[in-house]
């Protein structure tokens, strides 16, 4: 294990995975200093309370590495382009973020990793594999970009037996020595390419998470990108490669038969035999691109060695997170979903492709995507579409491209208001029937604080709506 003993530590940010890294390391007997770029109150307050435990905290400076420096821990959301992290690098001096810490503080019996990364679907995922697990008898925690502090958790008192781990695409460019168990990357689609510098690096650093994987790699039968990821990865001696798909399972794979989850791969025979694991409705909600995450925590929970019955009791018990097309209410036979968490395109997709007949509302912050693609798969399924936030311009001239005859509503609007104003006009072009989706396949930072935000908004627009009509 690795000796802190007197290291000195740099921790960039003063934010969760920060502070619970700057403690720990602490803990070990490293000189520890936090540095962050802000200064409000409530940093100040961190930073006092930090400084009573020996702490050192830097406000208002992310730039300049402190003297002394010999490894920097950095939080997930910081670019690899900080200036912080040019000054390490001119110093000689490596940078790694929490997830390698939580690696490298692991004890020799610790709890394996299961490991999920992915463009969209990675907290639902995690948190299906986690719910199989508990089914199972085991116990797990879901963690990495969600939940408790993964270093906390890998120095947790009472050990976990097996662990499921969301991972961003940040934290693994960061965790060089993280070896899993087995792992996922459910898809690959263009997202965070400012941060990450273009597609290949992004792609590469997802594909990181197949490095060292002893037993298995996931992969999208329908997206070649994750496959052609697990054959570039180095693995463990006998690893084997195993997909997921939504149709009809090959060998080595899980799939859907006649409304049946149905494993062959982790069967004696994946030849000859199909062991049934759950049906398509124990999954909420039913949802493809849903169905699609339910079986690639499956193939993790089984290359783990779940039984079957364990796969379909946790899926059973599980409810996705607020914001991630939960269904809000029925008013005059329209459905209102909220998929508020639909922050980028090909989210939205997946979204679009679980209703038949939709009044879209959309818009916000479109991060450099392009809506051309998205609209033109989806354009048979829209009744109308309502569009509000910083770029609804490139939605309204996507629709005029590949869906003209749709009825289109520009609110024109960017304040955070406007979702009273566009439900009611969502309300006006539905018919019974109809589902009015919410999933705007942008971020929300331009009119909301955040997703939750827009997707409470939301909600409470539909309850007015239903009041009214009621
Ligand atoms: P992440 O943690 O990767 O952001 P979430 O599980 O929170 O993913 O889901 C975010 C959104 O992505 C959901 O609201 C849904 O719109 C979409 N989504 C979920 N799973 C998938 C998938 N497998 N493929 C495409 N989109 C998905």
């Amino acid at each position: 294990m690795t000796n802190w003993q007197g290291r000195n530590i740099t921790v960039a940010g003063l934010g969760v995975s920060g502070i619970s890294a700057a403690r720990a390391l602490a803990g070990l007997g490293a000189s520890v200093t936090v540095v962050d770029g802000g200064s409000s109150p409530a940093l100040r307050e961190r930073a006092e309370s930090l400084e009573t435990e020996g702490i050192s905290v830097r406000l208002g400076d992310a730039e300049n590495l402190p003297e002394g420096t010999d490894l920097v821990v950095t939080s997930p959301g910081w670019k690899p382009t900080s200036p912080l992290f040019a000054a390490a690098a001119k110093a000689g001096v490596d940078v790694v973020g929490d997830v390698e810490i939580a690696w490298l503080l692991r004890g020799p019996d610790a709890a394996p990793w299961l490991a999920v990364t992915g463009t969209n679907g990675k907290t639902t995922t995690t948190q299906m594999l986690a719910s199989i697990l508990s089914a199972a008898g085991l116990r797990t925690a879901a963690v990495g970009n969600i939940g408790t502090p993964i270093i906390d958790v890998v120095l947790s008192e009472e050990p976990y037996d097996v662990l499921a781990v969301e991972l961003s695409s940040y934290q693994l460019h960061w965790a060089p020595s993280l070896r899993a168990h087995s792992a996922v990357v459910l898809n690959l689609a263009p997202d965070h390419l400012d941060w990450h510098g273009s597609m290949e690096a992004y792609a590469a650093d997802k594909g990181r998470i197949y490095e060292g994987n002893r037993v298995a790699c996931v992969y999208n039968v329908a997206d070649k990108a994750t496959e052609d990821l697990v054959r570039a990865a180095d693995v463990e001696e006998g690893c084997r490669a195993i997909g997921f798909t939504l149709g009809t399972p090959g060998p080595s794979q899980l799939g859907v038969v006649e409304g049946l989850l149905v494993d062959r791969a982790f069967v004696e025979d994946r030849h000859k035999q199909a062991q049934e694991l759950a049906e398509v409705g124990d999954v909420q909600p039913p949802a493809p691109h849903n169905i699609a995450n339910a079986l690639a925590a499956a193939a993790l929970a089984r290359a783990y060695g779940a039984p079957a019955t364990a796969v379909r009791d946790g899926l059973r018990a599980f409810r996705p997170d607020a914001h991630r097309i939960q269904h809000i209410a029925d008013v005059g036979g329209v459905a209102y979903i909220d998929d508020s968490k639909a922050t980028n395109t090909h989210a939205a997709e997946a979204s679009l492709a679980a209703y038949e007949s939709i009044v879209w509302i959309a818009g916000g912050l479109a991060k450099g995507a392009t809506f051309d693609e998205l609209v033109a798969k989806s354009a048979k399924r829209l009744r109308g579409v309502v569009l509000f936030g910083a770029d609804r311009a490139l939605i309204r001239q996507a629709l005029a491209r590949h869906a003209p005859e749709v009825p289109v509503v520009d609110l024109d609007r960017t304040d955070t208001g406007a979702m009273l104003e566009a439900v009611q006009e969502a309300t006006r072009l539905a018919h019974a029937g109809d589902t009015v989706l919410m999933a705007p396949a942008c971020a929300s930072m331009d009119m909301f604080t955040n997703y939750n935000q827009r997707g409470d908004m939301f909600a409470e627009a539909v309850r007015e709506l239903g009041a009214a009509s009621a």
